[in-house]
């Protein structure tokens, strides 16, 4: 993969592609800038070399043709302004391809950054369309792709765009080069025993990363509302809790997968129980075999979390994705916040991927301690599946 230092952009017109898609409150304030100072390294190289840089991202999903407020990119641009410490403001453009966005381009003096509006404020991104890329093309002879975590989507300014830079204008920035190196080099060569955790909400969303994960791993801990239909396909009464019947089979097989293959398989051994899907509502510690016909698994419970936590060990290289339990409500957090913890306290080298996985390390206070956390939920799924990138595709394209 090209990466920045591989091409001549001194003085150059430079388009990266960043994925400043953060989380804001209901004020409009960014809640966490993870993903805005992950982009910083590459803009700064670019900022030394002299270049009028053009900067685009998508922000959540406007209805396109609509420029709604709350979907705008200005709070990104002054928090960008305030990270890299620059004097000069970090130019918004109030349109994406549009008259303001040409104008305000056109002014850049080198060293000059323009963040455009949210890309997806036009139908044609999320549609591939080959006019709306060609127009984001003219704004730069250089192409960056640093979004990790948008690259496994075949969007314009990913994919369409990439086209019209001929292959020695067009790279991947620092971000996206670190993120795919450190998932490649963990996957094709892991420090053993490799421990995957896995969780979350459903086993139809990470199907494919089970069944890739099982040919590289040597133990899988199962958490989180996908373990209960592998509960349940061992036979389990898991009540009310989530499962997904129609794939009781799949989950058998991932089973009986590991175990010809000699993988250990963990699954939770107690639950945290509840009447209903609330915080308000009476909760109880209970073993797997003991949970009610009406009841629900909100959170694994201190037992599994002590199982888990000798599992983990010997553990030299663990990667997590997917929350223990519903940790967005404080009392079903425990289960994903012990995960951290332990992992956090092992001396493997630890990757976590998965914006709410993210979301638990930093509450748990962890996010020093882990080797790396990747800026991109679905994407790093898609490296972990086996899957290529259209975004990194397009690239050597
Ligand atoms: P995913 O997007 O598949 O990684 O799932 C993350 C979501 O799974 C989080 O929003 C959690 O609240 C949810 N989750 C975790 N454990 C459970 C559970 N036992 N029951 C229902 N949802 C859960």
């Amino acid at each position: 993969m090209k990466t920045l230092k591989d091409i001549e952009i001194d003085g150059k017109r430079v388009f990266i592609r960043c994925d400043f898609n953060v989380p804001k409150d209901e004020f409009g304030n960014i809640t966490d800038d993870r993903r805005i100072r992950a982009a910083l390294n590459t803009i700064r190289y670019c900022i030394d070399r002299e270049c009028k840089i053009i900067l685009a991202s998508h922000y959540e999903r406007p209805e396109p043709g609509k420029y709604e407020d709350k979907y705008s990119l200005k709070p990104v641009a002054k928090r960008l302004h305030t990270l890299l410490k620059i004097k000069n403001e970090v130019f918004m453009a109030n349109d994406v391809v549009g008259e303001d966005a040409k104008e305000k381009a056109s002014k850049l003096q080198p060293g000059d950054i323009l963040l455009l509006e949210n890309l997806r404020y036009e139908a044609g991104e999320t549609n591939n369309d080959d006019t709306f890329a060609e127009k984001l093309a003219e704004f730069a002879d250089i192409y960056v792709n640093d979004a990790f975590g948008a690259c496994h989507r075949k969007h314009a300014s990913i994919y369409a765009i990439t086209k019209y830079f001929d292959k020695d204008s067009k790279c991947a920035g620092f971000l996206m080069s670190k993120e795919v190196n450190f998932f490649s080099k963990v996957l094709e060569n892991p420090v053993r025993p490799f421990v995957a955790v896995v969780g979350g909400s459903k086993v139809s969303g990470k199907l494919q990363a089970l069944t890739n994960l099982m040919n590289k791993v040597d133990k899988i801990i199962i958490g989180g509302g996908m373990a209960f239909t592998f509960l349940k396909a061992h036979g389990h009464e898991v009540g009310n809790s989530l499962v997904e019947d129609d794939l009781l089979e799949e989950a058998n097989n991932i089973i009986l997968k590991a175990k010809k293959q000699g993988v250990k398989f963990y699954l939770p051994v107690d639950v945290v129980a509840a009447p209903e899907f609330s915080e308000n509502t009476t909760v109880k510690f209970l073993p797997i075999q003991e949970i009610p016909k009406d009841w629900m698994g909100l959170d694994i419970g201190p037992a599994t979390t002590r199982l888990f936590r000798e599992a983990l060990n010997d553990a030299q290289t663990i990667m997590w994705n997917g929350p223990m339990g519903v940790y967005e409500m404080d009392r079903y957090s425990k289960g994903s916040m012990a995960m951290s913890n332990n992992i956090a306290q092992t001396h493997a080298t630890t990757i976590v991927g998965g914006g709410d996985t993210a979301d638990v390390v930093q509450r748990a206070g962890d996010a020093e301690e882990m080797t790396f956390i990747s800026t991109g939920g679905g994407a790093s799924l898609k490296l972990i599946e086996g899957a290529k990138l259209p975004g990194l595709e397009a690239l050597e394209n």
